[in-house]
């Protein structure tokens, strides 16, 4: 085991400790930023892949469900995320749609499957799977451009700014996505990614 292997560098500012298993009911936060370092091991996996699941369905269904219905003068219409990116999915709009769809859909949704494929066997106490911990590593390659809460606060300004012009409801689809930038912050702040990491290794 190599000297460094007992360090453990805080995610937020690089500070760098000492890594102990805390004790139990205790975690490890960052004295100069006060990150969570190392969170109670007890169902850190498990957590990190249901919410994955989580994140998963919570796509799928932002993607197809309404996500806003305008209404003006008697006349209305609601429409998904899916029906829009149609709309301007030929000509000039074609590369734009496929960069936001990579952003809110295609990435967040590769890295719920990421974390799955890489954890998952390690919540079923079954031998890791070839790579995981290189599909873990993808997934937290990836996070910068999981861009879902930026959509939500896109969405968010533009609809303050139209509310007066029409009625506005909001759909199922809307609400879907802010449940994912809540459970995004939950699992970036309070989930123990080193339990995730020494769990692989030690399975490898
Ligand atoms: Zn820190």
């Amino acid at each position: 085991m190599s000297e460094f292997e007992h360090l453990i560098a805080c995610p937020r500012c690089d500070a760098l400790y000492r890594a102990a298993r805390p004790k139990t009911g205790e975690r490890a936060v960052c004295h100069r930023c006060h990150s969570v370092l190392i969170a109670p091991r007890v169902g850190a996996s498990v957590r990190m892949v249901a919410l994955s699941i989580s994140v998963s369905i919570l796509l799928i269904g932002a993607l197809f469900l309404p996500f806003l219905h305008i209404e003006r003068s008697g006349l209305g219409n609601s429409s998904s995320v899916f029906d829009v990116a149609l709309i301007f999915a030929h000509g000039i709009g074609l590369p734009l749609v496929l960069a936001v769809a990579s952003l809110i859909i295609v990435i967040p949704l590769l890295r719920a499957l990421l974390v799955i494929y890489a954890v998952g066997p390690v919540v079923l106490n079954r031998n890791v799977r070839p790579h995981a911990a290189r599909a873990f590593r993808w997934s937290e390659t990836l996070r910068p451009w999981a861009m879902a809460e930026i959509f939500v606060l896109g969405c968010a300004i533009a609809l303050v700014k139209i509310v007066d012009l029409a009625t506005v409801d909001f759909g199922p689809a809307l609400w879907m996505f802010s449940a994912l930038v809540l459970i995004n912050v939950f699992q970036d702040s309070f989930l123990c990614k080193w339990t995730v990491w020494s769990s692989l290794e030690q399975t490898t």
